[in-house]
């Protein structure tokens, strides 16, 4: 098995890749690991696959390419490659040489200080700043903020990884950019280093402005997920008994005002809205019990455990 695994997500870019892989050639024959390159082909419409093809032959011993028979998104690209790989360690990187392979030795040594991913950071990045950089830069505050995991560049594909902090999640939607976060919470060491990052040459970018939003709306998924995934009664039933004690609360208030100021209950809006609320907040209470079978079916089903072990630590002296 392989020691490095480096992961590529192709979607039209067969000026690229013959360039790609000299890139990587280079550094890997530095390295002096046993390394393997996993292309995949995420449904090209151009020559790609067909460059691809021509790399295996040239060096089957390291390349292997997936092809997905259609174009499926940048995240599912990167969470096949990951399953066809076998290295102990994984490092992401994008096709279009944007990202530099040359860092690729600074990001491995900081997994061998200790940590379990290191993320890349482009500090001077290379794209249009009004669609790119700076949504990209306010994206990321945001994130740094809403999850407490404080990188400067979640957008950033080159990053390398230790396997195990890879599992036991799932990539859903545009997520490959969570990766750091939902490691994080299974409690991994993260740090971050300054890596390079070059103009498009050739191909066309696949992203503007839009992506910032759908980032957004996965920002919302992903801090439900770390806060509540194991406990959604919680959010749920907090919700919920708040909205009766406003409901309660302003019932109350009516029945004074009829007992001491003689104003009638049924007369007042507010009487139809304390109602909803309190409907409200039983449905989101139910709501929560509901979640909280689906979680029990999540993990039992499965067999996943609710938590993750790092290392089981005893003597062996202890009588067996
Ligand atoms: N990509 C992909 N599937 C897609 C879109 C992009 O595999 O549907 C790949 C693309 O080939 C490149 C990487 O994801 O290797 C990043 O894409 P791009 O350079 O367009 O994004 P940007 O660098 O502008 O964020
Ligand atoms: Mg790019």
């Amino acid at each position: 098995m392989p020691y490095l695994s480096l992961v590529v997500p192709v979607y039209n870019e067969e000026e690229n890749l013959p360039l790609l892989f000299a890139a990587i050639q280079q550094v890997t024959r530095s390295l002096k690991k046993t390394w393997e390159l996993v292309f995949v082909d995420d449904g090209s419409s151009d020559k790609s696959l067909d460059v691809l093809r021509s790399l295996v032959k040239s060096d089957p011993q390291h390349v292997r390419v997936v092809a997905f028979r259609r174009n499926f998104g940048q995240t599912a690209a990167i969470a096949a490659g990951i399953d066809h790989s076998e290295g102990e360690i994984i490092v992401l990187l994008d096709a279009d040489l944007q990202n530099d392979p040359a860092d690729i030795p600074l990001l491995l040594s900081k997994l061998d200080e200790g940590y379990d991913v290191v993320s890349g950071w482009r500090k001077d990045r290379k794209d249009n700043a009004i669609t790119r950089t700076l949504p990209s830069v306010m994206a990321n505050g945001l994130i740094s903020w809403v999850t407490g995991v404080h990188l400067h560049d979640y957008g950033c594909t080159l990053k390398a990884y230790r396997r195990d902090a890879l599992e036991g999640f799932r990539l859903y939607g545009e997520m490959h950019r969570f990766i750091p976060v939902f490691a994080h919470s299974i409690g991994a060491r993260i740090t971050e280093v300054e890596v390079h990052h070059h103009a498009r040459r050739f191909g066309k970018a696949k992203y503007g402005l839009e992506r910032t939003l759908k980032v957004l709306l996965d920002l919302f998924t992903v801090k439900f997920l770390l806060d509540y995934a194991n406990k959604p009664i919680y959010l749920f039933g907090g919700a919920g008994i708040s909205f009766i004690a406003i409901g309660g609360l302003t019932l109350l208030y009516l029945f004074l005002r009829r007992t001491f100021q003689n104003v009638a209950v049924l007369g007042s809006p507010l009487f139809l809205l304390a109602v909803m609320f309190i409907i409200l907040g039983f449905q989101s209470i139910l709501m929560g019990l509901i979640a909280e079978l689906l979680v029990r079916t999540y993990h039992e089903s499965q067999h996943k455990p609710t938590y993750t072990v790092r290392e089981v630590i005893r003597s062996d002296k202890r009588k067996k």
